[in-house]
């Protein structure tokens, strides 16, 4: 079969890019990595007017930060999210060292994978662990959206069609702390049965001060299980402390079955995968 065909555009400059969301709305889509948008393509599940390729605005692939936060360009990659930002983002630099495998990881960028918004997208639950915030831009200026308000349902964000992505601000997390993301997955490269990321945080005394816990590929969207980490606050992280909180959040699962599993497996699955998240971001705050 011919595939539709589209027009190819590839702009040198943001504006560039933002004046042809404008001009073109829902006919247009960007094209960061591609290794979602490619596999749409192909399958015919997106057929756009215009593919708007934004690879080579090497403006959006730098990584900045200041005594508050780190702020990461759209356009890095999860490999390089992976191999160089591990000192500064370790829950990020954990989530993306799961994806796919290392081609993918080569192209796949942070903003197309949070754009995309698969509900198992592995880079979702670190983003909403961390408070990450998204910078967006269009010809009408700029705004920033809570990650916590970005993922709108499968494969739909809180962007409108004249808008993208263009950094993702990661607040700084001091004090004594530890993280965690682990997936579950049938084959290693897999997309996730489950995946929890887990951020713990200690009061000096050794208890816990605050604890995220977030999830994906159990609900339409990646979320954050607000009961499951209240239930930690205050309590010194002990096997039962954290079996509670893991109970509550597979609570709180909402899994469908796909090629990868049940939603019966998967609602199992919560609460061990995420009591095995807990279980490490505790080592990590140096807690046993
Ligand atoms: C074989 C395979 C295995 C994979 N395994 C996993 C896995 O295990 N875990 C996982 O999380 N992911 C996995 N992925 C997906 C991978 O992480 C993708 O790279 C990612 O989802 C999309 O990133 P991209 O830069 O390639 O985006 P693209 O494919 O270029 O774009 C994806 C979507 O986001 C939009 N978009 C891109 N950039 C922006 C922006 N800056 N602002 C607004 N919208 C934007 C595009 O228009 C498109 O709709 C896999 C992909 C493949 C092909």
């Amino acid at each position: 079969m011919i595939p539709p065909p589209f027009e190819y555009r590839a702009p040198d400059s943001l504006p560039e890019v933002l004046a042809l969301l404008r001009e073109h709305g829902g006919d247009a889509r960007l094209m960061a990595g591609g290794q979602s948008l490619l596999p749409m393509l192909k399958l015919r599940l997106v057929r756009p007017a215009v593919i708007v390729d934004i690879g080579g605005l090497r403006e959006l692939a730098g990584v900045t930060e200041d005594a508050d936060a780190v702020r990461v360009g759209a356009l890095v990659t999860e490999r390089t999210l992976e191999r160089t930002l591990g000192p500064r983002l370790p829950l990020l630099a954990e989530a993306a060292a799961s994806i796919g495998d290392i081609h993918i990881r080569n192209l796949g960028t942070l903003g197309g994978a949070l754009s995309q918004a698969d509900p198992s997208g592995d880079l979702a639950p670190a983003a909403l662990a961390l408070e990450a915030t998204l910078d967006v831009q269009s010809t009408g200026g700029t705004r920033r959206i809570a990650a916590r308000d970005f993922f709108a349902g499968p494969f739909e964000t809180g962007l409108t069609e004249d808008e993208m992505v263009t950094s993702v601000s990661l607040p700084r997390f001091d004090g004594i702390h530890g993280h965690a993301y682990v997936k579950m997955a049938r084959r290693a490269g897999d997309y996730a049965v489950v995946g929890a990321a887990a951020l713990v945080s200690l009061a000096p005394d050794g208890t816990c001060e605050e604890a995220r816990i977030a999830l994906c590929a159990v609900g339409p969207t990646a979320f954050v299980c607000g009961d499951a980490g209240r239930s930690l606050q205050g309590t010194r992280l002990t096997d039962p402390d954290l079996a509670e909180a893991a109970a509550l959040a597979g609570k709180a699962a909402d899994p469908v079955s796909d090629v990868h599993a049940s939603a019966e497996y998967r609602k199992e699955m919560t609460p061990v995968v995420v009591a095995r998240a807990l279980t490490k971001a505790r080592e990590r705050a140096g807690r046993r």
